[in-house]
């Protein structure tokens, strides 16, 4: 018998990094970020460097939600191909989002060498690979547009990239802005600096009842401790979307899994990101120690709850469409683990203010980059605070 962990390979290696008392007295404040993944961690950055009164609650311990879960590829690529962005927000709009994903990967970047955060950040170039005749014809067409718009491209075609990268493919757009990193320690570190400098954070903390439409926000917790505020800031991924009326993201499982540590792969792999344009997509890439991390197997969310057998099953196929995409690779499971996640009908995110709530903000980083739309955020909500427009938030904005 095998025994197998059902957490994610991020949260074991790491355990729990830092711990915080929960709220146990009324509290005034003047911004409350709800939510600590990494889109609270950014945006609570933000607000501190910019001199506001910060209080984090979460109601798991931090970094337990999606953030845990994830696999950490920073893309500048949507989910949503550029030509199709294009179509439906208009060609300069779609390319002024993609151009977002690369500063926000450079933003990231910043960060963590400013304040020295060791989560292993790590440039790479990003490889999108064609997995048949058919999609690579839109590839090119995709390939056209990102150089139109001087997003750093170039085409491969099927022979280099096996000989390259041994992957089986019809062609391939190869990226040169991208990166990985782990978004868990992130998360926590960037929290750990941020309480140093008087950011205030309570974990294990239930919200009875959001009261957003007094002059000052109320905030009721379950243990009848009350918190006052001038703005909340709702960064409480994919639950969220239980909140709100308006239908924002479809919601449903994905699943992951890394390979023992040193796997035999060519060089380039450990330097780039890897997709494929099926539909749902297998990504890869590799770990700091040496493993090849692959995700995708996007299942329906119509069980409540993970089921072992299904992860089980999810990770079987990931491994056979690796085995096809790179033949000869010796492949062993050490770890896998699934989440939910949720996509919106452009795989833009929403950032800013809903109608349904007032004296609030929302940072809803959701799509396969929600990371680098985290990063937009720190950007955004520091503007929208001021009463001042955005115009990522304009792409980002609610019932659009
Ligand atoms: C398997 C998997 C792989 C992924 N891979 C990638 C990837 O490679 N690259 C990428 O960019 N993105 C990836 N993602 C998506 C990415 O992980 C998410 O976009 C990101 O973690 C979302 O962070 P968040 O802070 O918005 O949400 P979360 O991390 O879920 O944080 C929200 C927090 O809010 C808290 N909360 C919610 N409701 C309340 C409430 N009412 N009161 C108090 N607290 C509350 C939760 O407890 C939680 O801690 C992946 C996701 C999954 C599941």
């Amino acid at each position: 018998m095998r025994l197998r962990t059902f957490e994610s390979f991020g949260l074991i290696k790491n355990g729990l990094l830092y711990s915080y008392p929960s709220v146990q007295e009324n509290i005034e404040t003047e911004i409350v970020v709800v939510g600590g993944g990494i889109s609270g961690a950014l945006t609570a950055h933000a607000l501190m460097e910019k001199g506001y009164r910060v209080t984090m609650i979460d109601k798991r311990d931090i970094g337990q939600g999606s953030t845990s879960a994830s696999t950490s590829l920073l893309q500048y690529e949507i989910d949503i191909p550029l030509y199709q962005l294009a179509e439906m927000i208009g060609e300069k709009s779609a390319a002024k989002c993609y151009q977002a994903g690369i500063t926000a990967i450079k933003d990231l970047d910043a960060l963590v060498r400013k304040h020295r955060i060791d989560c292993g950040f790590k440039n790479k170039e990003s490889l999108y690979f064609a997995h048949s005749k058919k999609a690579c014809k839109n590839l090119q067409k995709e390939f056209e547009l990102r150089k139109k718009y001087k997003l750093g491209v170039e085409w491969l075609s099927a022979k280099e990239v096996l000989n390259t990268y041994n992957i089986v493919c019809f062609g391939a757009i190869l990226s040169a802005s991208a990166a990985s990193m782990d978004v868990y320690k992130l998360t926590h570190e960037l929290i750990h600096l941020n309480v140093k400098r008087g950011l205030e954070v309570y974990d294990q903390t239930e919200v009875l009842e959001f009261k957003t439409n007094n002059t000052k926000p109320l905030i009721l917790l379950k243990n009848d401790s009350k918190i006052t505020c001038k703005k909340i800031i709702f960064c409480t991924g994919f639950e969220t979307t239980k909140m709100l009326k308006e239908h924002i993201a479809k919601l449903f499982y994905t699943y992951a899994c890394v390979s023992e540590e040193k796997i035999k792969l060519p060089k380039k792999i450990f330097d780039t990101l890897m997709w494929d344009t099926n539909d749902p997509y297998i990504y890869m890439r590799t770990t700091d120690d040496g493993r090849l991390l692959i995700g995708g197997e996007d299942s329906s969310m119509n069980f409540s709850f993970f089921q072992n057998h299904i992860k089980e099953k999810k990770t079987t196929a990931l491994i056979k469409k690796i085995q096809h995409i790179m033949p000869g690779i010796q492949y062993i499971e050490d770890f896998s683990w699934g989440g939910s996640f949720g996509s919106t009908k452009d795989g833009l995110p929403y950032i800013g203010k809903s109608s349904e709530w007032k004296n609030a903000l929302f940072v809803l980083a959701f799509g396969g980059n929600g990371i680098t739309f985290s990063a937009q955020a720190m950007d955004i909500i520091p503007q929208l605070l001021k009463g001042k427009k955005h115009e990522l938030a304009g792409f980002y904005r609610f019932g659009r």
